[in-house]
């Protein structure tokens, strides 16, 4: 089928054809076609802020939780175990 066939079947039918795009969107929640909406560049200054604080409190989370220390050493370490392997010690 070509492109201009496609455009001469109207859309009712297009749609029964392929029955998953149609039972996809009506499973679709609100709360994602919000989501997805969000992404429009209408929306993007917006989004970006709240995206940028949202990545900046869970990174930061993730840093404070997951960086064992000791001494003088000034790297990071993943876990207690890699800090007492550490040769800077
Ligand atoms: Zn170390």
């Amino acid at each position: 089928m070509g492109f201009f066939s496609r455009l001469l079947v109207p859309r009712s039918v297009r749609r029964a054809m392929h029955p998953g795009r149609a039972v996809k969107r009506a499973v679709t929640p609100k709360a994602v076609k919000k989501a997805r909406r969000a992404l429009h560049p209408v929306d993007n200054a917006k989004y970006s802020v709240q995206r940028s604080v949202a990545t900046t409190i869970r990174s930061g989370r993730k840093r404070k939780a997951r960086a064992w220390h000791h001494g003088s050493c000034p790297i990071s370490h993943r876990s207690p175990e890699a800090a007492a392997r550490c040769r800077n010690r």
